[in-house]
């Protein structure tokens, strides 16, 4: 048998139910994984592994009492930007260092009804922004198939986690790639829901009409597990949506046959990595194979949306990170007065990124500049939206790469922000349209690293792009890989 730490939720459910193994056990086995890899991988800022056994011992207990939940002693780690109650929310920012959460947020709350372990806070780009977790605070995450390579972001340490094996299941957050694309490079799946379908309070703002929470899991029937537990109509977030869920799991069939999938010729550009453009066409060509009729279309807004989203993005976090002054949360520098005080605070604790898109999103907000750049940006995200309507007017789901590029060496980008914004253009329309998107492993590079493909659904269809993913996933064994570390990790 298999480590249990390397196992996908749902076989360990079918292990627990057999009293074949006990949620001790699978605890034991992940906190070991962290202990024998995290200081090569980086992933965790943070686990109570003494808590998350105790957790776990009361799991067993109620098992033997008969309880049933679908998450029941299953451990799960959380990206460091979801609020836990009595634990750190740092969004691997210094100036939330010293913050204990008051609170639970709603997935939390979801979770811990299903019955979850909370295990530890996963690493990830400072409040989100980034692409490679190389601008978290505190260090970088390393990519488990390569540690020359970065993990992708921002929820690199939530898919580096789940990579090798130091996690079963972790969540992550969205707001233009960022569950999808580090899924991609660490050979995980990764699931961005609708805008709407996962209650956004208790996940600290970056970009309020883009954020979604989601799962980075071993495979498509884990994403299902995990969302039916998470979805769903929160009354105290406006923007969740209540229209009724679907059994997901119920939805993996295995078929396809018949499903259209559309191929947006926009998503296959020049200057692709060749090895991402041949192993996503051969995964199109598969889903061919299993029944699905491929179609043509056209999103011919594509080319704006990295600027739009960039705009957009930085427009609200400017808005939202304004709440950290050194008044309510974390740190504090202190000053002559409450200004000098918020400047030196905002200055001394928050990093260079971050500043360079609190000023562009002020900047873009600013009277003269307001009509120039964040109203267009709001037209042309309906042109983009308009583009994903039309295109499913002729077919069910896309299917398309998640990324240009696999992952790459620390510091190749780092200089070149705008070369690696240009690395989020598969991924942030599907949040400018807020429709859900999914990340399943295809192939690997000649380079040994791993590729995603991404299967778009219209809003609230998050049914079909499972089926679809999980119908490629089950004729393919690229989900099964695991990196050279993962044995390290106590996999067997
Ligand atoms: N890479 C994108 C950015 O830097 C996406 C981030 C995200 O989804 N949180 O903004």
């Amino acid at each position: 048998m298999r480590s249990l730490n390397a196992l996908p939720v749902h076989e360990l459910n079918q292990l627990l139910q057999n009293g074949e193994c006990s949620s001790v056990d699978i605890v034991s086995d992940v906190i070991s994984a962290i202990e024998r890899v995290d200081d090569r991988i980086g992933a965790y800022l943070d686990y109570d592994g003494e808590h998350a056994l105790k957790e776990a011992r009361a799991s067993d207990e109620r098992r033997s009492n008969g309880c049933q939940l679908p998450l029941l002693g299953i451990p799960v780690g959380l990206k460091d930007v979801l609020n836990v109650r009595g634990m750190a929310c740092g969004c691997a920012s210094r100036i939330l260092e010293g913050y204990t959460s008051p609170y639970d947020a709603y997935v939390v709350t979801r979770l811990r009804e299903a019955g979850a372990v909370i295990l530890g806070r996963l690493n990830m780009d400072e409040f989100a922004m980034g692409s490679t977790n190389e601008n978290s605070a505190y260090k970088p995450t390393r990519n488990p198939w390569n540690q020359d390579y970065v993990p992708g972001g921002s929820s690199g340490g939530s898919a580096a986690a789940v990579s090798a094996c130091e996690a079963v299941a972790a969540l992550g957050s969205d707001t233009g790639g960022s569950i999808r694309q580090p899924a991609s490079f660490c050979g995980c799946v990764g699931l961005k829901p609708t805008y709407g379908r996962v209650s956004r309070r208790g996940l600290t703002a970056f970009a309020s009409s883009l954020d979604q929470v989601g799962p980075v899991v071993r495979d498509v029937r884990d994403a299902a597990l995990l969302l039916e537990v998470i979805a769903g109509h929160d009354r105290f977030d406006s923007t969740s949506l209540n229209i009724p869920l679907s059994s997901y799991r119920d939805t993996l069939t295995g078929d396809i046959s018949g499903m259209k999938l559309g191929i947006p010729k926009e998503y296959f550009i020049d200057g692709m990595d060749p090895d991402v453009k041949k192993t996503v066409q051969d995964a199109i060509d598969k889903c061919a194979e299993l029944g699905a009729e491929l179609v043509d279309v056209e999103l011919p807004h594509t080319e704006y949306a990295v600027a739009v989203y960039y705009i957009i993005a930085t427009a609200e976090a400017s808005a939202n990170l304004a709440r950290f002054d050194g008044v309510r949360y974390g740190a504090r520098v202190d000053g002559r007065d409450p200004l000098d005080m918020y400047g030196k605070t905002r200055a001394g604790y928050l990093g260079d990124e971050v500043k360079r898109r609190i000023i562009l999103g002020t900047y873009v907000l600013s009277s003269g500049y307001y009509d120039e750049y964040y109203i267009r940006a709001q037209k042309a995200r309906t042109l983009i939206r308009n583009d994903f309507e039309n295109a499913f007017g002729t077919c069910d789901a896309l299917i398309a790469p998640v990324t240009p590029t696999t992952s790459f060496r620390f510091g190749e980008k780092g200089d070149d922000p705008l070369q690696m914004y240009l690395g989020d253009i598969f991924t942030v329309p599907v949040n400018l349209a807020g429709i859900c998107g999914i990340s399943v492993p295809c192939g690997m590079s000649g380079s040994g690293l791993p590729i995603g493909l991404q299967i778009i659904g219209p809003a609230f269809k998050e049914e079909r792009i499972l089926r679809a993913a999980h119908a490629y996933e089950q004729a393919t064994d690229w989900h099964n890989q695991k990196p050279e570390i993962a044995r390290t990790a106590g996999m067997s």
